[in-house]
């Protein structure tokens, strides 16, 4: 069995629609076919959520009607008989009504959730009966019945695969399962979902959770690049990466994939092949564990990071220290990217800043504290043996015009991770692209 999942771009007109139909059954064997809401769905109803939440319904239901006014446009192009046309507007009056329904009533955040979860459940409905239409032999598998996570928003890989068996056995006779990603259920049964970004995550739960044969994700650009494509002008697909490469360049910023989606088809060695719906005679790029050779490879960058430096004399021929500062992030259950130590500081960056007053209050028990927000983790990834010379050289004379606030280099052979302020960023990103790629 393949997994196989299809982007926001990838379904976003119904030419597309169509055209992944098509495209995933001329694919050999089963499949599981995971879909995105159409591009633009979920920021929408994010706006939505949003203007209900601020109680400003007036907005809300303006912004419902464009959508729905999207959404009419969509089936009638995707349908070809009037008896198909007719289902499609079934389905769509059916989800607006709720939306109506759901801006009319009380709004909280359970609310929300559920409301962002109904781009993927339109999209897989629509195709679906796309697939009906011409008589491809599909089901409907509702990711609400197995997708879980639970109490820290973790995914249950276990329970996930304990659940899918029996289901899949169930449909054993069709040969494409299409289900949706993203959404999910958490610990109290709400529905939920895997954040931004999360049908890609799926995918790999997904592909892990029943040892599929491949992963491949399906989206707007032909792999993974060597640079932010978004930020760098001149940029050139990677042939392969190792699972620990992919994994760091996602969870940097390379916003091709979810950030934890390796994490899964790592565990049990799961190959994950990126491809471009656009172009599908492009080769794109593979993850496996094999890798291939190269210096350097690509270069990832992450926005909205914090510095916290702690400054205390009692670190000086101490041990414990690192300990209880590291305790005060674990008590707060807040990440920690980047650290680097001198013999009286230590310096960490994390992501997210939910509880950082707190942090930086008991963090005062150990020392000074400085903060610096605003900055950028630039992760460079690639073959970089510590006994190799010349890497850093290569990396500090590429950004010799940039200030650089941290390094971290030698934590593992495939990875340097630099912070810079933020306004420094779209500089490094292209100085790196000359220095490193010659591009
Ligand atoms: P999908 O809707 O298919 O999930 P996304 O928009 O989430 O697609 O991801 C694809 C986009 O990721 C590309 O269009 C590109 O702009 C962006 N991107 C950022 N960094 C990279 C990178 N290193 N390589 C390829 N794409 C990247
Ligand atoms: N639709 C969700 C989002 O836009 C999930 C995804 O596309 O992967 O974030
Ligand atoms: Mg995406």
């Amino acid at each position: 069995m393949q997994v196989v999942k299809f982007g926001g771009t990838s379904v976003g007109k119904p030419e597309r629609m169509k055209k992944i139909a098509t495209l995933v059954t001329g694919m050999p064997g089963k499949k599981v076919v995971v879909l995105s809401a159409l591009s633009g769905t979920t920021n929408s109803l994010v706006r939505i959520g949003d203007f209900l939440l601020a109680n400003r319904p007036a907005q809300a239901t303006a912004e419902i009607a464009s959508l729905e006014k999207h959404y009419a446009g969509f089936i009638d192009e995707l349908y070809e008989s009037e008896a198909y046309k007719a289902i499609g507007q079934e389905i769509v009056s059916r989800y607006f009504s709720l939306f109506k329904l759901m801006a009319a009533g009380k709004f909280d955040d359970r609310g929300y959730r559920e409301l962002l979860a109904q781009g993927e459940l339109i999209s897989t409905e629509l195709f679906f009966h796309h697939c009906q239409e011409r008589k491809i032999n599909a089901r409907l598998l509702p990711a609400l019945h197995f997708m879980s996570i639970d109490e820290n928003h973790e995914p249950e890989l276990e329970k996930i695969s304990e659940r899918l068996q029996p289901i899949l056995e169930t449909m054993a006779s069709a040969d494409l399962l299409i289900t949706q990603g993203y959404i999910c259920r958490n610990h109290k049964n709400e529905i939920d979902n895997l954040k931004r970004g999360g049908s890609d995550y799926t995918a790999s739960l997904i592909g892990a959770a029943i040892r599929a044969k491949e992963i491949q994700i399906w989206t707007d650009i032909d792999g993974m690049h060597n640079n932010d494509p978004r930020i760098v002008k001149k940029t050139v697909p990677i042939a392969e990466l190792t699972f620990e490469e992919a994994s760091e360049l996602a969870y940097f910023g390379a916003k091709i994939l979810h950030p934890s989606t390796i994490v899964p088809a790592q565990k049990y060695g799961v190959p994950v092949l990126l491809k471009n719906t656009m172009d599908e005679k492009a080769q794109g790029t593979l993850i496996s564990e094999r890798g291939s050779r190269g210096q350097f490879k690509a270069v990832a960058a992450k926005d909205g990071i914090t510095a916290i430096k702690i400054k205390s004399s009692r670190m000086l021929l101490a041990y414990g220290f690192l300990r209880q500062v590291f305790d005060v992030f674990e008590k707060y259950k807040t990440p920690i990217d980047m650290i680097s130590t001198s013999e009286v500081a230590v310096s960490v960056t994390i992501d997210e800043n939910k509880f950082l007053n707190e942090i930086i209050l008991e963090l005062k028990n150990y020392g000074s504290i400085d903060v610096d927000q605003n900055q950028t983790i630039i992760c460079i990834v690639g073959n970089m043996l510590a006994e190799k010379e010349g890497v850093l050289r290569d990396v500090f004379q590429a950004l010799a015009s940039v200030p650089i606030r941290m390094v971290s280099y030698g934590g593992s052979n495939n990875n340097i991770s630099l912070l810079v302020e933020t306004s420094h960023k779209e500089k490094a990103l292209n100085l790196l692209n000359e220095g490193l790629f010659g591009l």
